[in-house]
This record gives C-alpha cells, sequence and structure tokens, in this order.
C-alpha cells in the first residue's frame, strides 16, 4: 500500500481538478500515491474519475453526516485514516477548506504541514518544499523533520496528469462527530475558469489608472480569453477577488498569458511563472515585468486595443 496520499473532498458529486495536479506532484517524488476522498456519501462509480497517471489505488472514505465546513469532525476522521493506513506523505490542494481540515489532523496525528507550496523537489530521500514567504519576498525550501508530513500545494503548480483506467478502490466508513452546526450552504465563485483556460488576458492597475479596463476585458472576450487582474485590481473590486493573479491570489499555467499595465512585483509573477508564452504591454520601458515577459511590448495600451480590438 503506497504510503504517500492525495486527499480531496468530494461535493455534489464533483472531483476537484487539483486532484490530477496532485497526481503530477505525487509521481514526481519517485513513487505512485493513493487517492483517499472523503465525503458524506460516495459513490464507487466515483474511482475512475478519481483514477489518474501516478494514483495506484483509490479510497472512498465516507463521513456520514458531516458538511465540508465541519472542519473538527473531518479532521478526526482524516488522522484515523492517516494512522490506520500508516501513511508518511499527504498531499492536497492549498484551500481554505483542505488547510482547515489538515491543520486539525496534523495536531492530531503529529505532523508537519507546509502551505501553498508551488514546487517538489526529493533530495537525499527527503521531500523539499518549495514555497513563497515572507510576502513572497523570497522562495524557501523547507522540510520537514520526520513523518508525517502534509503538504498543500498551489493549484496551478503542476500540469494535471492523464486520466487512467480506474485504479483498485475500496470504500469504507468513518464515524467523526462535530461541534458545528452546519446551516446553508452557498457555493461561492471559483476560480476554475482561469486555472484550465488556454489563454488569460490580465489588467493590471494601469489599466484601470489609464481608463482601459473594459477595453482590456472587450479585448479578452473577442479573442475567448479568461479575464483576470493584478491585486489593485481586485482590491478596486473591477474583479472578484478569485480571479486575481498572484502569490495571494491564483497561480495559472495557460499557454499565452497577455498583460496589460502590470508592473511585475514578485507577487504577481509568482502566479504566472509557469504560463507558456508570457506578453506584457506596458509603457514604463523599465518596469520589472520587462524581464519577466517572453515578449514585451513598450507602448500605451489605450492605442494598442484601440488597433487590436479593430482587427
Ligand atoms: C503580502 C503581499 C502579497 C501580495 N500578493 C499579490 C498578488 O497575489 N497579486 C498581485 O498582483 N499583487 C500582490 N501584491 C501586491 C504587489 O506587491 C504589487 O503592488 C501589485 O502586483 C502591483 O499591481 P500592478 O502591477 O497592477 O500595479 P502597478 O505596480 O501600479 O503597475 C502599473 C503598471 O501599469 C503601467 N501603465 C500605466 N499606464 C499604462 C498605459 N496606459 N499603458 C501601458 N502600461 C501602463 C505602469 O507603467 C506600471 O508599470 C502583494 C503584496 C504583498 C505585500
Amino acid at each position: 500500500m503506497s504510503k504517500t496520499a492525495i486527499f480531496t473532498w468530494i461535493q455534489q458529486g464533483q472531483v476537484p481538478e487539483s486532484v490530477a495536479e496532485l497526481a503530477t506532484a505525487a509521481k514526481a517524488l519517485g513513487e505512485t500515491a493513493a487517492c483517499y476522498a472523503f465525503g458524506a456519501d460516495l459513490d464507487d462509480s466515483l474511482a475512475a474519475d478519481l483514477s489518474f497517471d501516478g494514483i495506484d489505488a483509490v479510497h472512498l472514505v465516507n463521513t456520514p453526516g458531516l458538511a465540508l465546513c465541519q472542519s473538527d469532525g473531518l479532521a478526526e476522521a482524516a488522522a484515523q485514516v492517516m494512522t490506520a493506513d500508516g501513511l508518511t506523505t499527504v498531499l492536497l490542494e492549498a484551500e481554505p477548506a483542505g488547510r482547515d481540515i489538515m491543520s486539525r489532523a496534523a495536531v492530531k496525528v503529529g505532523a508537519g504541514m507546509t502551505s501553498d507550496c508551488t514546487a517538489l523537489e526529493v533530495q537525499d530521500g527527503a521531500i523539499r518544499q518549495i514555497k513563497p514567504s515572507f510576502g513572497a519576498q523570497v522562495m524557501v525550501a523547507c522540510e520537514v523533520k520526520g513523518a508525517p508530513e502534509i503538504i498543500t500545494m498551489k493549484k496551478g503548480s503542476t500540469a494535471p496528469a492523464d486520466k487512467t483506467a480506474a485504479a483498485p478502490c475500496d470504500v469504507r466508513t468513518v464515524e467523526a462527530a462535530s461541534k458545528i452546526t452546519c446551516g446553508k450552504i452557498t457555493a461561492l465563485p471559483s476560480s476554475d475558469h482561469l486555472t484550465g483556460a488556454d489563454v488569460v488576458v490580465v489588467a493590471g492597475k494601469g489599466a484601470i489608472e489609464s481608463g482601459q479596463f473594459e477595453t482590456v476585458k472587450a479585448y479578452a472576450d473577442k479573442i475567448g480569453a479568461a479575464l483576470a487582474g493584478s491585486r489593485p485590481v481586485a482590491d478596486q473590486g473591477f474583479i472578484p477577488f478569485d480571479d486575481q493573479i498572484g502569490e495571494s491570489g491564483t497561480v495559472i499555467q495557460p499557454k499565452l498569458c497577455i498583460i496589460f499595465g502590470v508592473s511585475g512585483a514578485i507577487q504577481f509573477t509568482e502566479g504566472i511563472k509557469g504560463d507558456g508564452t508570457v506578453i506584457a504591454v506596458n509603457n514604463d520601458p523599465n518596469a520589472p515585468i520587462r524581464g519577466f515577459a517572453d515578449v514585451f511590448i513598450c507602448a500605451d495600451m489605450g492605442e494598442l486595443l484601440v488597433a487590436m480590438n479593430a482587427k
């Protein structure tokens, strides 16, 4: 049985896209992983949806009566599974629910936990967990001393693994109580349209300051691209926070990323460093984004967008 595991939580029968990315990350560690899916009432047909290259077994863990917001009960269930199966490394997506559940589980099983990792490396038999720190001013390489270790990976940090035929699957039930009463649950917007997009157009503060945000948006619509923004653009309410790119936002890996009016702070570029081709438009020839982009166009975006939208 694999001692490396991917943990995920299933809502309304939907497998999060991150499972395919975590399978790639696990495989890069040099061994296959088992995927553990937790949910209130799981159907074994899910095994096919959870089977990716890098995953050698699927475990469906029913947690009756527990909704995703009941982190205390789900943490107890996760800790029970980690202990029963002797798991040494658990990978999960860096998102609020999983982090809440697994930080509690970490305390229960005495695990070390690193959050928001963007890359993993194996060195001298240990997993080095690379993550931005101190407001993404630096990248640090962490190692957890001993086992088990729990690692959250930022979505978009690795390419998704290919689907495979359904892996061997077992179904079990773990009873765990919660002290939290769960009321009405309302789904919030997600950034899935960005992480899965081939082409992303990004508006920066320069687009707002020059009154060109709507023109950038029209250009994104025209070429069928997803629209995103830098932090000031989200702060000022031009885009939802989920559509903010960067260290404190979403990490994207489109084939093409076209950026208008972003200076190129490291907290921003952390979100696009896995992108295919990056084209940046900026009227400042010394903007730091110049050193990051594959193609730098030194121009006023207004004039350029008028021409591009007219084509
Ligand atoms: C802890 C922490 C976390 C952070 N996380 C993030 C994050 O996740 N994402 C993020 O984006 N930021 C983040 N930031 C903020 C980050 O440091 C920068 O302040 C931010 O990225 C700047 O956004 P910007 O490039 O859009 O704006 P600016 O830095 O103001 O740049 C605007 C650019 O537009 C150009 N411009 C202006 N007018 C035009 C025009 N007409 N045509 C062409 N170009 C023009 C200017 O030359 C300039 O380079 C974080 C900061 C901290 C401290």
